[in-house]
């Protein structure tokens, strides 16, 4: 079983989610997206924590910046998509669709979802029931497709919906409230939209992350997931 500690980075700016995951078994840990070093660093003193393995979820600069110094400051392993070996920085191990990948005793599945970027992966803990998603799923909205088509994130999608409902999902940005703009425009009576808006922004006031968040609802009311066909799909990014 693994324990998440969430460090917000880049605050104001580009309000990243980098994750400390240890297995609590063995104590074997991992820092997820590092987006920059300082925040990670006080975060593994305060924890006590020194990270074996650096999880990528994929390659943009604000989930990676970290990668170098934290690799050579904690002696680390730079885990990421095998297709994206030559632009993660650091690059030492490559997994790819449905591989295992064990942390300590805890065991993580490797979930491919193009459309973000190509080689962009899920860190899925199907026994802890908790799922990274970095920039391809945010709370009730997802991510832009700077590299993927359409299609690929309609398939991409697909994927999320089909895990158990409660699961539980930590995104790389807290983006709760663009989120709440769309969700708003689709389906503003919906009221499971808005006690989730409501109950997003109470955790916010108080300056907490909003996630982590049960599938259950995001499926309920993030207009991108609970698009029916394809075509649905394709308004929402074209409107
Ligand atoms: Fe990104
Ligand atoms: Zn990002």
């Amino acid at each position: 079983m693994i324990d998440v500690k969430t460090v917000l980075c880049r605050p104001g700016r580009m309000d990243n989610y980098s994750y400390l995951i240890t297995d609590k078994e063995t104590g074997q840990s991992a820092v997820l997206d590092p987006s920059e070093t300082e925040p990670l660093i006080t975060a593994c003193k305060k924890y006590n924590i020194s990270p074996k393995y650096i999880f990528n979820t994929h390659h943009h600069f604000d989930h990676t910046d970290g990668n170098l110094e934290l690799k050579k400051l904690f002696n680390a392993q730079v885990v990421a998509c095998s297709s994206d070996a030559s632009r993660i920085p650091g690059f030492d191990i490559g997994v790819s669709e449905n591989n295992n990948f064990m942390l300590g005793q805890s065991r993580a599945e490797i979930i491919r979802v193009d459309g973000h970027t190509i080689g962009h992966i899920l860190w899925y803990f199907p026994e802890d029931k908790i799922l990274f998603t970095g920039d391809m799923l945010f709370n009730l909205c997802i991510g832009g497709l700077f590299e993927g088509t359409p299609e690929q994130m309609w398939h991409s999608l697909q994927k999320i919906k089909k895990l158990p409902d409660d699961v539980k999902f930590y995104p790389g940005h807290e983006y709760t409230l663009h989120g709440a703009s769309d969700a708003l425009f689709f389906s503003s009576n919906s009221p499971a939209a808005n006690a989730y808006i409501k109950n997003a922004q109470t955790k916010l006031q108080n300056g907490l992350p909003v996630a982590p968040t049960e599938l259950k609802v995001e499926k309920e009311c993030n207009p991108y997931l609970k698009a029916g066909n394809f075509d649905e799909f394709f308004n929402l990014l074209i409107r």
